[in-house]
């Protein structure tokens, strides 16, 4: 079994993998190799994130910290690791709280999110 047979969230076997389309409803993640069950799983913005980066993303946690991402670099079961987008605008400071930079980077527990954005200030 070669790499691309594998769901990239979960390692579980796929059927067809590199040539499925998916519906219209994921049609952003057509070449992500993802299993149906990790596709119902995960927000779209996160499996978007695992493939298109460096862009700004942002997640909402629990607390009300906002976290400005360029990107998912792995999922692990319950916890994904982000990188955190640099030059964030001045206006939106506040919504991180003061987290820190964490240069390499931060494990989020999904649990802990609330919402996420693709493109939150459309760029
Ligand atoms: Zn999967």
């Amino acid at each position: 079994m070669v790499r691309g047979d594998l769901c990239k969230c979960c390692g579980a076997p796929l059927k067809g993998a590199g040539k499925k389309r998916y519906s219209s409803t994921v049609i952003a993640y057509e070449g992500l190799p993802l299993c149906p069950s990790c596709l119902m799983l995960y927000p779209p913005a996160i499996l978007k994130a695992m493939e298109d980066y460096p862009f700004m993303y942002a997640i909402g946690l629990r607390d009300g910290t906002v976290l400005f991402i360029e990107g998912v670099t792995g999922i692990h079961g319950e916890w994904i690791t982000v990188r955190l987008w640099h030059g964030i605008p001045e206006h939106a400071k506040q919504l991180t709280k003061n987290f820190p930079p964490c240069p390499r980077g931060v494990n989020v527990r999904l649990s802990d999110i609330v919402w996420a954005a693709d493109a939150p200030y459309d760029s």
